[in-house]
């Protein structure tokens, strides 16, 4: 299968599990994450309209941003270095990993000598896996809540990656209970905090995710087909 092919099938799942939900579809976005995969893959996807590309690592994200259309919204979704917040600070349109107050500072000094308000997410590892990156959920409000008090960012909502399972529904309980994280914290009425971004699922798992209530979702093997970690690294 071609990728637009692919991205087709992708996106004809993402509207039933939307109709399932009794969701819009237009309140999912549908990342494609292009991560490994070279600029020509994202240039066949460009005249079916898709503008949103989420990659993990800085370099790569900025290579690709500097040959292709201004229109693209790249995501960063990658953990991210507070040495290198200065490459991407006005190259993506969201940051999904903030996981600590020290990164929001960087994030936030950069984004105020830009000029710009940086929409952020933080990155909570729910299911406590020890080989994740993110915050608790203990710790989720309390940092949330700090970020929001510093200039030229924002927090719009939360980010997750779920264990990786063979059977999506076992991860459903993690996409709800981020879900009931984003609405505890939402309760809590801080300022420059908006709850309204959810960044769950990823091939595996997207649909329930949906189902759950995420407004992103992440697929990459889906679209793009496998990645050869030989060549990453
Ligand atoms: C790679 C990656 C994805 C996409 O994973 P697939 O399983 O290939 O869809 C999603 N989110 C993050 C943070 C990633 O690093």
């Amino acid at each position: 299968m071609s990728v637009c092919e692919n991205y087709r099938a992708v996106e004809e799942k993402v509207e039933n599990a939307c109709k399932r939900a009794g969701r819009s579809r237009q309140e999912v976005t549908l990342i494609a994450v292009s991560k490994t995969k070279p600029v020509s893959m994202i240039e066949e996807l460009l005249p079916l309209g898709v503008r949103d590309f989420g990659e993990n690592k800085v370099q790569e994200l900025t290579a690709k941003e500097e040959v292709l259309p201004k229109d693209i919204r790249w995501h960063m979704i990658g953990h991210l270095q507070r040495n290198k917040v200065k490459y991407v600070i006005d190259k993506a349109c969201l940051i999904h990993s903030v996981d600590s107050l020290r990164l929001a500072q960087e994030i936030s000094k950069e984004a105020v000598k830009h000029d710009l308000v940086m929409p952020v997410l933080v990155e909570v590892n729910v299911a406590g896996e020890e080989s994740k990156f993110g915050v608790s959920v203990e710790e989720a409000p309390s940092l949330v809540e700090n970020i929001a008090k510093l200039p030229g960012i924002q927090v719009n909502g939360l980010m997750t990656i779920a264990p990786y399972v063979e059977d999506p529904e076992e991860n459903r309980s993690v996409f709800r209970n981020l879900r009931k994280l984003s609405v505890d914290i939402r309760e809590k009425n801080f300022d420059n905090v908006t709850m309204n971004v959810l960044s769950m699922g990823m091939t595996g798992d997207y649909e329930v995710a949906i189902e759950e209530g995420a407004t992103h979702v992440r697929v990459g093997t889906g679209i793009f087909g496998e990645r050869n970690y030989n060549i990453e690294e």
